[in-house]
């Protein structure tokens, strides 16, 4: 039997972040990861640069494009641009670097991770968890953290999160050289995609595609229509190499925690379900899901439901926005693209809401007022 204070299931963005978070806090962490190793992880590295906050080091190393213009355009035509003010507000990052450079800073501040491993069992004794794996060793925490992304079979088991989880499907990949696409732009194509939008993210010599549907279970399969999206960003053929994958979206205010266990990132249903930022995400749930942890360790409160109630208050909010704005654009998205992106100030916007500046619930507010007063902003 070996004994930790928390045990992290999953050791990507969210699973890393939460134990270097906790490590730095002085408690002792095992990670519990089912890969060996991933080389290339279905996610276009958008995010925030305000979200350095969240990292407590320097990660210069795995920006890979500073993004100072956003484009949108409706079938290859009818292009709307948004600056993006302010010093580079929006970063491509490349997500193995990123999820590495946490995994090293842990390690390097003491976490332990066992890799490829199973969990087989996990029970509570005594007032602590018993985690039995394929290993046939046992591990005891006080804490756990269910982080174990999309697919999460543990966020279900112990009742985090939705019932019924909603998923976007997506497909990925990444294409030597950016076609069209400026080194400093993102690209955000509607109009192919029934029920979805594809986005172009460009590193520093490639370029990261997504085609996503977020409503209605939208399928990806109509190779026609990918073939296009591929050619719209300046690319001959659709390659056969191409990732898919389920992404979790956030489907409503549910309990995180339960007792002394919590999820974080995309097994807590975080995700955006407009425009599928999960990083951002990510990172908050991970800052915070260490600071009650701490709190419960360090005696100062007795259980974990503030973390619940901090997460939906700071995120949760906006993306009940989100989630009311993406039924609506999806299902008709001519309208919305005419009249929401097309709009004066709609570029801004949503350039504000990729750089953090703004949430869905700010934009709603303004849109409530407007239609109050009458008066455009
Ligand atoms: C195509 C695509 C594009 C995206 N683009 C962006 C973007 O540009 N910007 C953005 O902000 N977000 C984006 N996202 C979302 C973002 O990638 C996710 O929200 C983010 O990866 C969530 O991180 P996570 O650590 O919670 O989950 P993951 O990164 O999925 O990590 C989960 C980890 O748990 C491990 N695991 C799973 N099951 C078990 C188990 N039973 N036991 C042990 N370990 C387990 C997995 O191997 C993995 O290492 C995108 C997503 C997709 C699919």
């Amino acid at each position: 039997m070996i004994r930790f204070d928390v045990v992290i299931i999953g050791g990507g963005l969210s699973g890393s972040s939460t134990a270097l978070n906790l490590s730095k806090k002085g408690y002792s962490v095992l990670i519990i990861e089912k890969e060996k190793f991933q080389n290339y992880k279905a996610c276009a590295g958008g995010m925030a640069s305000s979200m350095q906050r969240f990292i407590p080091f320097d990660i210069e190393d795995s920006i890979e494009s500073k993004i100072k213009n956003v484009e949108f355009r409706w079938k290859a035509a009818d292009n709307v641009t948004a600056d993006l003010t302010g010093e580079s507000p929006f970063w491509i990052i490349k997500r193995e670097k990123l999820d590495q450079s946490f995994l090293d800073e842990s390690l390097n501040n003491g976490v332990q991770i066992m890799r490829p491993l199973l969990i087989e069992k996990i029970i509570k004794k005594y007032d602590k968890w018993e985690i039995t794996c394929n290993n046939k060793i046992k591990y005891t925490s006080e804490f756990l953290v269910i982080a174990d992304g999309s697919e999460s079979k543990w966020a279900e088991y112990f009742d985090l999160g939705p019932r019924k989880p909603k998923f976007a499907n997506t497909i990925s990949l990444r294409l030597k050289g950016l076609g069209d696409i400026p080194r400093d732009s993102v690209r955000f194509e509607f109009g192919f995609i029934k029920y979805g939008f594809a986005w172009a993210f460009p590193l520093r010599e490639s370029l990261n595609i997504g085609l996503g549907t977020f409503i209605n279970n939208g399928l990806l399969e109509n190779q026609v229509i990918n073939k296009q999206v591929i050619r719209s960003f300046g690319f001959d053929d659709f390659p056969q190499k191409t990732i898919t994958k389920k992404l979790r979206i956030w489907n409503g205010f549910h309990l995180i925690n339960g007792d002394k266990v919590l999820a974080v990132g995309d097994a807590a249903s975080l995700c955006d379900p407009f425009l599928a930022e999960g990083i951002r995400p990510s990172l908050i749930s991970s800052f915070y899901a260490a600071e009650f942890i701490d709190q419960c360790l360090s005696g100062k409160v007795d259980n974990l439901n503030l973390y619940t109630k901090k997460i939906n208050n700071i995120w949760g909010e906006s993306m009940a926005w989100g989630r009311r704005i993406a039924q609506i654009f999806y299902r008709f998205p001519r309208t919305g693209y005419q009249l929401g992106v097309k709009r004066k100030t709609a570029p801004k916007r949503i350039a504000q809401i990729l750089s953090g500046e703004m949430s869905y619930k700010d934009i709603a507010k303004r849109v409530i007022r407007r239609l109050i007063t009458r008066s455009d902003t």
